[in-house]
């Protein structure tokens, strides 16, 4: 009679003095007492009882079914090949095809009723000892969740240390460009005046992208602001149980559950938004002692309503302690005055404003130029993979995974010149706005919608402000540009490339929500009360904002 062996061994019974050797010994013992020629010895190492990952098993198969002569498979224990009762049998009927019968050393099974009622239970043991490792894969999981790691890939904000691709040890940490921007946004919706659209916008113009590069998506806020990650909480998958992480948190329990109600579409938020316009400096100003941002809301006086802005947080020093509406209106006109452009240098503006696009332009064709060879690169190395499979150099799998990444990396270098593309060009009828715009920027601010309002202070103050310190409030590069350009010559600064990028980037914005703001169109030139903007008291306010003669 002739035979092949088979034995396998997994990493854990290496530990436990169960070698391939003793294996191998105890078939070939077997073999020798009952008369079989061993021919072959298969033997294969790994943890894996899959049956994909069973390569000399599938050779074994294949052997049986070339020779067509051998009549014993031996086997120390049935474990050994099979994963589940059912692939038991499917691999011992398809050896049976080839005449080869089943011998295990350690385990008596043969063609008697007992003994194939043995081989089943035999079976059925190795079966449920492959469940027992997946359970004690879940269990492996689940004790990583009790301490405090995500054995998983954390969210969008966090990033893993993980040198050489071991298993988890430590809990994730902040990924420094992503997790501020995140956790601002969770600010801004907990300001309660922002909604979706605004975050998804503000998303964008922060940058944010996937860590693949991709931009975010509408549905990525809804997963971002529901995962409980982000308030050190993780949850078991399994059964819904709650654990404290240990990666720093980005928002604290509490703030996780208000985000929740106010995104909720059926909370009672929306009609609180749509009341938001009565406060356009909400969630722009900071609060001095927390850096929290403030909301807003009235107060109930004996003749009147009065407005006030304050800070929402209870452990806040300056909690409930609010600053009437008018004073910080009046503040912050003042501050916009402060930042007009002087006519005298309305030229020279012009002029830096339009070599600086000249340069961004430069710039920007050159990137794109860049991003077109990567593209080209990366199409060439598609149709070399594609030829490479059809000359069967590699296997569908490995093809599979390659064009896929191959895939991923054009999209990104797609995405780019998209990009570069879409960011239209910045001419004089844009200079010519945004010097309208910049002459009297706290006239203009006074009449249009809330909207507007918000994007014109982001496009000034990019950060926001601080409540009380308004004076040193930071501008963005634009409007530094502006200051600077006030300043003696002597005190001018050479700027690089970088900055004239952003400059014009900023200025291009800035004219695209003049446009859409159509503040210029109607022929309205500042202080045109627009019944629902205005905050009463508005327009004095304004008016004293516009006199403040600029001294910057
Ligand atoms: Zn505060």
């Amino acid at each position: 009679m002739n035979g092949v062996i088979y034995c396998r061994v997994s990493t854990k019974e290496q530990v436990e003095g169960t070698s391939l050797e003793t294996q191998r010994e105890a078939c070939l013992q077997y073999a020798a007492t009952r008369g079989i020629t061993v021919e072959r010895i298969f033997e294969e190492q790994g943890e894996s009882a899959k049956f994909k990952d069973r390569t000399e098993l599938l050779k074994l198969i294949a052997f049986c079914r070339s020779r067509k002569n051998i009549q014993a498979l031996i086997v120390w224990k049935v474990d050994r090949f099979a994963r589940n009762v059912e692939d038991h049998f499917a691999v011992k009927r398809e050896l049976l095809k080839f005449g080869t019968a089943i011998h295990s050393v350690t385990e008596p099974i043969d063609d008697s009723p007992i003994g194939k009622f043995t081989e089943t239970i035999f079976a059925a043991m190795a079966e449920c000892d492959n469940g027992i490792r997946a359970h004690r894969c879940v269990e492996g999981m689940r004790h990583k969740l009790e301490t405090g790691i995500f054995p998983w890939k954390p969210p969008l904000g966090y990033l893993t240390i993980n040198p050489r691709k071991q298993k988890k040890s430590q809990s994730d940490v902040r990924d420094q460009e992503r997790f501020p921007i995140i956790q601002e946004a969770c600010r801004l919706v907990l300001s309660g005046s922002y909604t979706k659209a605004d975050i998804l916008r503000f998303f964008h113009e922060r940058g944010l992208t996937h860590l693949s590069g991709k931009p975010i998506r509408s549905q990525n806020v809804d997963t971002i602001f529901a995962n409980k990650f982000y308030a050190g909480i993780l949850t078991d998958p399994w059964n819904g149980k709650e654990y404290k992480g240990k990666h720093e948190a980005m928002v604290t329990p509490e703030e996780f559950g208000a985000i929740q109600r106010i995104l909720d579409p059926r909370s009672r938020h929306i009609a609180h938004i749509k009341k938001r316009s009565d406060f356009p400096l909400r969630s722009f100003i900071r609060c001095s002692a927390c850096m929290r941002p403030m909301t807003a809301s009235w107060s109930k006086g004996r003749h009147k309503r009065y407005a006030y802005y304050h800070c929402y947080s209870k452990v806040c020093s300056r909690y409930g302690r609010g600053v009437p509406g008018d004073t910080m209106m009046m503040e912050f006109l003042q501050l916009l005055g402060r930042c007009a452009l002087r006519p005298r240098l309305v030229p020279v503006i012009k002029k830096r404003l339009l070599r600086g696009a000249e340069q961004a332009l430069t710039e920007q064709r050159s990137q794109t130029e860049r991003h077109q060879k990567q593209l080209a690169g990366l199409e060439k190395e598609k149709h070399e993979l594609i030829d490479m499979r059809r000359r069967k150099l590699i296997s569908d799998a490995e093809f599979a995974s390659d064009r896929s990444k191959l895939d991923d990396d054009m999209n990104v270098e797609r995405e780019a010149i998209a990009n570069s593309e879409a960011r239209s060009r910045f001419d004089e009828a844009d200079a010519d706005n945004v010097i309208r715009f910049a002459a009297d920027p706290g006239g203009y601010w006074s009449v249009i919608g809330y909207d507007y309002r918000q994007r014109f202070q982001h496009a000034i103050f990019h950060e926001g402000l601080v409540e009380g310190q308004f004076g040193t409030a930071k501008k963005s590069d634009a409007f530094m540009l502006i200051d600077e350009l006030s300043r003696p010559k002597f005190d001018h600064v050479h700027h690089g490339v970088d900055f004239w990028n952003r400059v014009i980037l900023q200025m291009t914005k800035l004219s695209a929500i003049i446009r859409e703001s159509k503040i210029f169109e109607s022929g309205q030139k500042g202080l045109v009360p627009n019944s629902d903007t205005g905050v009463a008291g508005d327009i004095s306010v304004a008016t004293e904002g516009r006199s403040v003669e600029a001294s910057c």
